[in-house]
């Protein structure tokens, strides 16, 4: 059993790996210090930086609203869920509603996107004390944002995912591997993974 400490928290990037394999939170967590950096990281992280300069030019009308404000990396937290994230971009409308953007180097939104931004829209309800019904992943590649519904059921999902992470993290207990054998071709722990 791994002791939890204070300090320890999970971020919602490891909700989107989780969702992709299972074993991503058991190798990033539970043996922590093996991953090797990709070149596809430095990438991702360099058209995210360059995508914050694009969207300060952008008008609203991409997320449905007339006019609004927006804030880049913004940081969430859940002392509940221990629970971090730092979003891509937060866009106020004048009314108080808040939805979250998340940035991705993708031409189509997946389901671990999905349950990243759910994640974040989860914080913002808790921290800023208002409903988040829907949020946005803006696909680089395609210059477009898509509307991605959140809500109550998305966020009980999401908590029920939390709860399996931590158990996997204090048991420290290997999952599965994923049952879509042809993600491991190209996954960086493949060398862990021996039974796959
Ligand atoms: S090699 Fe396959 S099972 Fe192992 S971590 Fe990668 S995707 Fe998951």
């Amino acid at each position: 059993m791994k002791e939890i400490h204070e300090g320890d928290h999970l971020i919602c990037t490891d909700i989107n790996h989780y969702s992709f394999c299972p074993r991503f939170l058991f190798y990033e967590h539970c043996l922590t210090g093996i991953r090797p950096r990709t070149g596809m990281m430095d990438i991702g992280k360099e058209e995210h930086e360059e995508e914050e300069f694009r969207a300060k030019r952008r008008t609203f009308t991409a997320y449905e609203v007339a006019e609004g404000e927006r804030e880049f990396r913004v940081r969430l937290y859940s002392p509940k869920w221990r629970l971090v994230g730092i979003l891509d971009e937060l866009v106020k409308t004048p009314d108080g509603r808040l939805y979250p953007v998340e940035y991705k180097f993708s031409s189509t939104v997946r389901d671990p996107h999905r349950l990243q931004l759910a994640g974040y829209g989860m914080l913002i309800q808790e921290q800023f004390g208002v409903d988040v019904p829907h949020g946005f992943i803006y696909l680089i590649p395609k210059k477009k944002a898509v509307k991605v519904p959140l809500g109550e059921a998305r966020y009980a999902e999401i908590q029920a995912i939390l709860t399996q992470m931590w158990t996997i993290i204090e048991q420290e207990q290997i999952p599965p591997p994923t049952p879509d054998r042809a993600k491991c071709a190209s996954c960086e722990f493949r060398r862990f993974c021996n039974d796959v």
